[in-house]
């Protein structure tokens, strides 16, 4: 049954025309899958082409969303509440295009799926199999998604390393559907070039065994990136192109570049936007205009000085969990002349007895502006709210996202309302003063993901506040991923201390937006304004956040 309408999806997507670009990856992670599926979508998206993007996570977690940042990054939240990869963020900066829980698939899903319908009976006493049963799942929500969002391409990353068991899932699939849908798909494979410094080589063998891993699962790439630190010499790309299997033309250099729209104009400068035309026989070749990002580059260039903002986190070492906000504060920095370096400072540090303390709070006390992003549980929340003090205390610009709202408010309330030991009834259960709280509704939902508020809500705006100013606009949209709220028997305390909420959600008369009016800008917001800021529009609030800080060091 289920292979029937899997023929009848393959014969309406073979009539729809759409075209699949899958991504693959080889030699080891992390050499910017996300980055080149995007920097393919912008190619062919300023071509004029109307495209979407999905990314396969070989994970058996069903989302990312219980997931340590430490491990998995930032998780992506999407209007519709859809915790996903951080490559969707890519996606969403780079092409300007909104995407939901569609464009996230994991194995964990695709499993979820097929034993939910073993247990209604989906199957008729069939024995259920990876193939077809688990792989025919994937290729339905491929070619589902194709024909929904009616685009003229569908990008398709596949997470992880090729030749890793897990992916091979989704390789079988993507094997069938290059079978049945021919031309219509496209394989592009990033390798990893590595440079020996000791012998002043680079090294292709590594690319040729991750093509053999691609053979051995049925697929031969139609193109190929090499991913490099430095131009390869054009014998070693002919060699690629002898021992793969694959033309000459269809491989290309992906150099790493400052800016991440350098790439862009690189690869198309390589004639990639072409060669994807031709593989798909297009009768007439467009050009990309990449205009804006030429724009973008020379307002880069442009900004040589430099603003130092620290973000007081709990996690330290990596940068992807905080991706989208670094990526915010930059954008920021960059409309308004400035190159923002972001001090990443372990909250937990500032608590007083640490053993690196006081380097910690010379670090802090040198900062531009602070900034304390989302989190979970109590570590460091201590170390976040004496970083608020400080802020407030020495007029230093200071943005709390999410849990740096409710970090801004506890420290209010203790310092300002006297509200001793004020505290989220995350952190402190048994707090005198639960300042920030559970909603009686949300009690006795012990689901993990289930009882968070998630995805795009109105927000009201107060006029004549600050953040009133940035949206200029009465109502706006944002992006939540949080379970505990503002407690509203403490809003009139507040607002007797000076306190403002200038953004409210009407429906349930929650805050959603706090500030100081005396403040220079000391401003706290329950949403997650980092996963709706792009290069071409940067965050309004990001924006007046940055000229605080740029305005305070020009004093
Ligand atoms: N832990 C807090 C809550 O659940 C904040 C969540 C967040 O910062 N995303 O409300």
């Amino acid at each position: 049954m289920i292979d029937q309408s899997i023929d009848q999806l393959i014969a309406r997507v073979k009539e729809m025309q759409t075209k699949f670009i899958i991504v693959t990856g080889g030699v080891c992670s992390s050499i910017g899958k996300g980055v080149l599926t995007s920097s393919i979508g912008v190619l062919l998206k300023s071509s004029g082409y109307k495209l979407s993007v999905i990314k396969c996570d070989p994970y058996l977690n069903v989302d990312p969303g219980t997931m340590s940042p430490l491990e998995h990054g930032e998780v992506f939240v999407t209007n519709d509440g859809a915790e996903t990869d951080l490559d969707l963020g890519h996606y969403e900066r780079m092409l300007g295009i909104h995407l939901a829980q569609d464009s996230s698939i994991s194995s964990g899903q695709i499993f979820q799926e097929v034993l939910e319908g073993e247990r209604k009976g989906k199957y008729l006493g069939k024995c259920i199999q990876l193939v077809p049963h688990a792989a025919n799942t994937v290729k339905q929500r491929l070619l589902e998604f194709a024909l929904k969002h009616e685009v003229e391409y569908v990008l398709v990353e596949i997470g992880g390393t090729v030749g890793d068991m897990e992916g091979d899932l989704f390789l079988e699939a993507i094997r069938q559907l290059r079978m049945e849908l021919g031309r219509q798909v496209m394989l592009a494979h990033l390798s990893y070039v590595p440079h020996l410094e000791w012998t002043g080589e680079v090294k292709t063998k590594p690319t040729q065994h991750s093509v053999m891993e691609l053979k051995k699962a049925g697929l031969v790439p139609d193109c190929l990136f090499l991913r490099t630190e430095q131009p390869i010499p054009e014998k070693s790309v002919e060699k690629v192109a002898l021992t793969c299997g694959v033309g000459r033309d269809f491989i290309f250099q992906v150099l790493t570049f400052e800016a991440l729209a350098k790439l862009f104009v690189d690869l198309n400068e390589q004639n990639l936007c072409a060669r994807i035309q031709q593989h798909f026989n297009h009768e007439e070749i467009k050009k990309a205009d990449l205009s804006f990002w030429q724009t973008y580059i020379s307002l880069i260039e442009q900004s040589s000085k430099e603003l130092n903002i620290g973000l007081i986190a709990k996690y330290v070492g990596a940068n992807d969990p905080y991706i989208s906000i670094i990526e915010a504060l930059k954008t920021a920095g960059f409309y308004q002349q400035r190159r923002v370096k972001v001090t990443v400072i372990d909250a937990e540090l500032l608590e007083p007895g640490q053993e690196e303390h006081d380097q910690a709070w010379q670090q802090l006390k040198e900062l531009d502006a602070i900034l304390v992003p989302g989190g979970f549980d109590k570590r460091g929340v201590e170390g976040k709210v004496l970083a608020a003090t400080w802020a407030r205390e020495n007029n230093v610009p200071f943005f709390g996202i999410c849990l740096g709202m409710q970090v801004m408010l506890i420290e209010a309330a203790r310092s300002l309302v006297g509200l001793e030991g004020a505290n989220s009834t995350e952190i402190d259960p048994k707090t005198k003063h639960a300042v920030i709280s559970l909603l009686d509704e949300q009690r006795g939902v012990t689901r993990k993901g289930a009882s968070m508020r998630r995805g795009a809500y109105p927000c009201t705006m107060q006029p004549a506040t600050k953040a009133q100013a940035a949206y200029g606009k009465p109502v706006i949209y944002e992006r939540h991923r949080h379970r505990y709220e503002v407690n509203n028997a403490y809003r009139k305390s507040y607002e007797d201390a000076g306190l403002v909420f200038s953004g409210v959600y009407r429906d349930k008369e929650l805050v959603e937006i706090a500030e100081f009016p005396d403040h220079r800008f000391m401003l706290g917001v329950q949403f997650h304004p980092e996963f709706c800021s792009t290069p071409r529009s940067p965050h309004p609030l990001f924006s007046a956040f940055v000229k605080a800080a740029v305005e305070r060091k020009q004093q």
